[in-house]
């Protein structure tokens, strides 16, 4: 697998908090990596920064080879870094479709004047990426009644919206129970298999994580502490320390001390 995107020495100081601190790692195309590390250790400043939300101290991050650290956040998704979708209050009366359609219109940059004609705009398309995460039977459905899993599936549907090659995904599942967290998760890594491309999360969840990362970068304190599959970083020490102070099993559900933002 070719990396996708590389990250190499990316910093960001606050102040004199140095949050994320020289850091290095790759993104394959067709991989799920997950970011992981305690609250505080810098894991969505990291994601703020290669998506162009944040400007970064020092550093590198190369997308298929071209430097994007610096852009402006609408074009490094233009280059196909997409980021998860939250689908904001006022959409909530739109239909499911006319969020995808939404969704549509906006990665192809239509002006937001032709939001009274959204309707009409690509109904196939939009079906198609419903299709994709198991929702074009609620297709006709008002958003304000779906379900919080399904809201979630949306809203993935509409991060696919502009054919993104890596989606960043910080916290994609907060706030849902843990079934349904597996269940999001297992559908992204379907979507990573069937269109190869490269997915960077975060995720509370270890047993989540564990069952469905292909490969586990862990942050602590701003500097990335281990990098392996499941098993490896299950038995990484300084992992273990990390999270728990000693070096009791990695298993965080039963953790004390570690409240529900934990990871
Ligand atoms: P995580 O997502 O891993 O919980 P964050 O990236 O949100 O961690 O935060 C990393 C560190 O950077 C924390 O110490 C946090 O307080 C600090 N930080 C994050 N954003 C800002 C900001 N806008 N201004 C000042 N400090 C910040
Ligand atoms: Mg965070």
């Amino acid at each position: 697998m070719s990396a996708l995107l590389q990250v190499r020495g990316l910093t960001r100081r606050f102040g004199g908090n140095l949050a994320v601190d020289g850091i290095d790692f790759d993104v394959r195309a067709g991989e799920l990596l997950a970011l992981i590390g305690p609250n505080g250790a810098g894991k969505s400043t990291t994601f703020n920064m290669i998506n162009g939300q944040l400007g970064a101290t020092s550093g590198s991050v190369r997308f298929k080879g071209q430097e994007i650290l610096g852009l402006p956040s609408h074009k490094v998704a233009r280059l196909g870094v997409g980021r998860s979708f939250q689908i904001a209050a006022t959409f909530a009366s739109l239909t499911v479709l006319q969020n995808v359609q939404m969704a549509l219109i906006a990665s192809q940059r239509r002006v937001f004047s032709y939001f009274s004609r959204a309707d009409d705009y690509a109904p196939e398309q939009a079906i198609a990426l419903l299709e994709q995460v198991g929702m074009a039977q609620q297709a006709g459905q008002p958003c304000a009644d779906l379900a919080y899993g399904d809201v979630k599936r949306l809203e993935l549907a509409m991060s696919l919206a502009g054919d993104p090659q890596l989606l960043l995904m910080d916290e994609p599942t907060a706030g849902m129970a843990p079934g349904e967290r597996n269940a999001l998760v297992s559908l992204v890594k379907r979507i990573v298999r069937e269109r190869n491309m490269g997915v960077l999360f975060t995720e509370h969840s270890m047993d989540v994580v564990f069952d469905h990362a292909d490969r586990i970068i862990v942050l602590a304190r701003g500097r990335l502490i281990a990098e392996g599959g499941a098993a490896e970083i299950r038995s990484h020490p300084e992992v273990r320390q990390v999270y728990f102070g000693s070096d009791a099993g990695l298993d965080y559900e039963n953790s004390p001390g570690v409240d529900d933002d934990g990871l």
